[in-house]
């Protein structure tokens, strides 16, 4: 059976426009968990090249012209995000739920003109799926979600990144809705950078991964691609069937920062989009 949306999405009206976003770009150069955060790190501070965003020039439906090896972004057939469909979901017993295995990490903060990233600073925490392990290099947000659920965006969307050791990328999708304040991302919030920079700023605390996430980790699976140049494919989705919330005021904070840094739904194609029994 289907787990139905434990949520509710957001009017078309919040999809402002503007904002900028680079993360898996820079995830995707890390090539072993191990190597995570200096890597991510070194990473960011030397992509700044090839200029695009999400504003009209240099945005989304141009990324593949601003450089070759951005051709994916047009002419892949594998691409995210896409338009999550109730109607079009496959349960299947031969899909297991991801297994999640977090902890209380360090983690630096960086604003890298496209997101905010937050680099985890040890490779402990890691997901498995389908008895593959990845792990967790970084995690950031689009302001509003990437994924739509039944043609509505929500609110925010959270994007874990994982490697696998053979390179392969994993990425977990938790949609945000306007709820509660959300205490396990205060400290984060608290420490928003608000200008770009190369400079990845350590929080003082670490954090509780776990606690970033909802309770219910059953989900929608399907192959997609990098949602930021160079649009690579081959990477494993999860996205969440329940939601968690940030205030109001959590989510207009990172509002002023990146009015919009999502990239628009993609073409689903031939992929079916399965769910566990
Ligand atoms: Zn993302």
């Amino acid at each position: 059976m289907n787990r139905k949306w434990q949520y509710t999405t957001l009017s078309a009206a919040v999809l402002l426009l503007a904002g900028c976003g680079q993360t898996h770009q820079a995830a995707s150069s890390v090539t072993t968990p191990g190597a995570s955060a200096s890597a991510a790190h070194s990473a960011i501070s030397t992509t700044a090249a090839p200029h695009w965003s999400y504003d009209h020039e240099h945005g989304p439906a141009h990324w593949a012209e601003l450089e070759t090896g951005f051709s994916t972004c047009r002419t892949g057939q594998q691409q995210s995000p896409i338009d999550i469909e109730d109607a079009q979901l496959v349960p299947s017993a031969t899909v297991h739920p991801v297994k999640i295995h977090y902890g209380t990490t360090p983690v630096n903060v960086i604003n890298n003109g496209h997101t905010i990233q937050v680099n985890v600073q040890n490779t402990d925490n890691y997901i498995t799926i389908e008895g593959q392990k990845y792990t967790l290099v970084q995690f950031h947000f689009h302001h509003p979600s990437e994924h739509q659920i039944d043609g509505k965006n929500a609110a925010m969307e959270l994007h874990l990144v994982h490697k696998s050791a053979d390179g392969q990328s994993a990425v977990l999708g938790v949609l945000i809705q306007p709820g509660s304040d959300n205490s396990a991302f205060r400290q984060l919030w608290e420490h928003l950078p608000d200008q770009a920079s190369e400079e990845a700023v350590p929080l003082t605390e670490p954090i509780e991964l776990s606690h970033l996430l909802p309770a219910d980790h059953h989900a929608v699976h399907y192959t997609g691609s990098l949602t930021t140049p160079p649009c690579t494919e081959h990477v494993s989705w999860t996205v969440l069937q329940q939601p968690i919330q940030l205030s109001k005021e959590q989510i207009e904070r990172f509002a002023t920062i990146f009015p919009d840094n999502h990239r628009p739904v993609q073409s689903i194609g031939s992929r079916q989009l399965y769910t566990e029994q």
